[in-house]
């Protein structure tokens, strides 16, 4: 089954003013459990319009946005947040780590706000940090971390509520091409030990190559890149 689907999504902005820009022009995606999925689109492709939109920060003018089997695309704000809670991890080009907390904290807080108990939390952040080769640096704060371990934490912590999909922007965008190509294999790791689904979006092609499928964006249009 589907975690995610994408059904004729269109999405204007100015719709039916003079600056009206139609930036998503009839979207369908489908992505099955445990695929990864890569998202290449040149600039101003419409990107992030489609990411919020799967993301259920933003709602399509038309289609269905259908996740685990629910059409959330009209679906109540309390129910969006609740799925988006629940159902998705983000990770974004610069990690927004909470600065005055350390890493096992930052791991730990979003689990907190979603009801577990302080000693689960902590117990999942640690199985989590310990697994992306941080647990000696558990106790830090993202200042006193390099860039490629404040991105491993940031992935920890879109994983700690137990996501079913994985919505990903250059999530190592901001590192050197050394560390990048291994921060993504540790994240590759991890998304293929829990199984999890994933759209990544990336301009690096060789890690676009990595994935499981290859899907471009451009001009609002979506199509299967050749491999
Ligand atoms: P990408 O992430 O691929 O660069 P975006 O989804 O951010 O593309 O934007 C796609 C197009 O929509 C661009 O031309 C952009 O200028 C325009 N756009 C994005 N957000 C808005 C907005 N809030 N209002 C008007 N136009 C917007
Ligand atoms: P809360 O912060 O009360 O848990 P939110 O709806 O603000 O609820 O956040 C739920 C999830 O959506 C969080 O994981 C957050 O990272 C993500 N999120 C919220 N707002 C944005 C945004 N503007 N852009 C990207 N992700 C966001």
């Amino acid at each position: 089954s589907d975690v995610l689907s994408l059904e004729a999504i269109e999405k204007s902005y100015n719709k039916g003013k003079p600056g009206e820009i139609r930036v998503l022009r009839g979207i369908n995606l489908a992505i099955p459990r445990g695929q990864v999925v890569a998202l290449v689109a040149p600039s101003g492709a419409g990107k992030s319009t489609l990411l919020h939109i799967a993301g259920l920060l933003d709602t399509p003018d038309s289609g269905r946005v259908v996740l685990n089997g629910e059409d959330l695309s009209r679906a109540s704000d309390r129910r969006r947040t609740e799925a988006r809670r629940n159902e998705l991890g983000f990770v974004y080009q610069f990690h927004h780590l909470l600065p005055e907390f350390t890493a096992e904290e930052n791991v730990v807080l979003p689990q907190l706000a979603n009801g577990v108990s302080r000693g689960a939390a902590l117990a999942r952040a640690r199985a989590l940090l310990a697994r992306v080769g941080l647990s000696e640096r558990c106790g830090h704060r993202p200042s006193a971390m390099s860039g490629g371990e404040q991105q491993r934490v940031a992935f920890c912590r879109a994983l700690a509520n137990g996501p079913s999909l994985l919505l990903a922007d250059e999530p190592t965008g901001n590192l050197d091409p050394g560390t990048s190509d291994t921060v993504f294999g540790v994240l590759m790791d991890l998304v293929r030990e829990t199984g999890l689904s994933a759209l990544i979006a990336t301009h690096n092609l060789d890690l676009a190559a990595r994935m499981d499928r290859v899907v471009r964006l451009d001009a609002g249009v979506l199509s299967e890149a050749a491999r």
